[in-house]
């Protein structure tokens, strides 16, 4: 089955979310733990939790994709900043045992100067620091763009992130697509070779979701901006190709393209008619 959705709003809660995902014509989607920026979460409501976990086992939802805050840096060379990230990272995760086995997505962070040795060792202690064996949630690295000094542009970095892991079997890989393309991997003439490359290095068991995302910008630019499916570098031809890929198309798709809903229903629509089933 084809698991196809996009980034929404948390504004009406997780039944909002999944209703919005319904009119979309989407089975799974993906929400931020809080607001982007950081700050206090919101208390969940087990009453809404309840009426949405009744409405996606009724109509086959895929897993969950929740994004940690994007001012999340568990490898910032500032201890208060290192503090917020492991506070955050531990608060969603015990949130997210409300609805167990999904996923939680976090960018590995910036290392801004210390260089990516000392950035790689602050994120595998934070990783050590929240996960337990406990855990019902899959924690995934997010392949980045590789702007400015964030770590995790190259599958080499997140393997050496994943290699100090203790409990290895709670983590796993998201990869963006327009974050590939811009970090200089070839999604448009060589998607056999990116992905043997992921296998060799990484493993493509470890591969959760797919943030599928066109881009505007050329391969290698490094600049992470986001464009809507066909707009971009990337094209609707590699897109098709992408969501059909034997070693991908199991997975949960999620747009992150710059769109409100009717947009979303638009590519969401474009890319079931391009699903081979
Ligand atoms: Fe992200
Ligand atoms: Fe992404
Ligand atoms: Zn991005």
């Amino acid at each position: 089955m084809f698991n196809i959705g996009c980034h929404l709003s948390t504004a009406n809660g997780f039944l909002g979310m999944g209703r919005d995902a319904l009119a979309i014509g989407a089975n799974t989607f993906q929400f931020f733990t809080r607001n982007p920026r950081g700050g206090k979460a919101k208390d969940l409501d087990q009453g809404d939790i309840d009426a949405f976990l009744a409405l996606a086992a009724e109509h086959g939802f895929g897993k969950l994709l929740a994004h940690a805050p994007y001012t999340l840096n568990p490898c910032s060379a500032d201890a208060k900043t290192r503090n917020f990230a492991l506070e955050t990272m531990l608060d969603d995760l015990a949130r997210m045992e409300r609805l167990p086995g999904n996923l939680y997505n976090f960018h590995p962070g910036s290392h801004v100067g210390q260089g990516e040795e000392a950035g790689i060792a602050l994120i595998v202690d934070q990783l050590n620091a929240v996960l337990t064996p406990e855990l019902h949630t899959t924690v995934l690295l997010e392949t980045m763009a590789g702007k400015g000094s964030e770590v995790g542009r190259s599958f080499e970095e997140l393997r050496r992130i994943l290699d100090g892991v203790a409990l290895q079997e709670k983590m796993g890989v998201c990869l963006d697509t327009c974050h590939l393309h811009d970090a200089g991997y070839d999604l448009v003439d060589d998607l056999d070779g990116v992905l043997e490359h992921f296998d060799r290095v990484i493993g493509l068991g470890r591969l959760h979701a797919i943030h599928l995302n066109d881009s505007m910008n050329p391969r290698g630019a490094r600049k992470d901006r986001h464009e809507r499916i066909g707009h971009g570098h990337l094209g609707l031809e590699a897109i098709g190709r992408v969501i059909n890929h034997p070693a991908l198309r199991h997975l949960p798709f999620l747009l992150e393209t710059p769109n409100e809903l009717p947009g979303f229903a638009a590519e969401i629509a474009l890319l079931r008619g391009l699903y081979k089933n």
